[in-house]
């Protein structure tokens, strides 16, 4: 598989402004194509213990890493696909003390700066 250029956290806001942050198995991923973050599709390993009638399968029990297979999994026609490299957008959902704004209204904290140096 080839590998992309990743989108970038400016990239992403500019064509996607109103994303609404995640804070649990989806931290820091959206489809890079249409920003999309409600559920992706993710090749992921399962432990399971295996009967002869079946498993005891734990859904919340699975793991994926950056190489793993992704798959947009928005409606309609997008169907994005690449590794969880490519859905992962750096710093998309990193909270801290500086930025506490950062997903209440960023388009007053965006223009801010240019009504500044008017
Ligand atoms: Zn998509």
């Amino acid at each position: 598989m080839k590998t992309r250029k990743p989108v970038t956290l400016e990239e992403f806001l500019q064509k996607f402004p109103d994303t609404k942050p995640k804070s649990n198995c989806l931290m820091g991923l959206a489809c890079p194509k249409c920003g999309q973050r409600t559920s992706l599709r993710i090749t992921s390993v399962v432990i399971a213990t295996v009967f002869d009638n079946g498993t005891d399968r734990d859904e919340s029990d699975c793991e994926w890493d950056s190489k793993s297979a992704c798959r947009c999994n928005g409606a309609g026609t997008c169907g994005f696909e690449g590794t969880v490299a490519d859905f992962t957008i750096q710093g998309l959902d990193i909270w801290d003390e500086e930025h506490p704004d950062r997903f209440a209204d960023r388009r007053l904290t965006t223009t801010l700066p240019d009504e500044n140096a008017s």
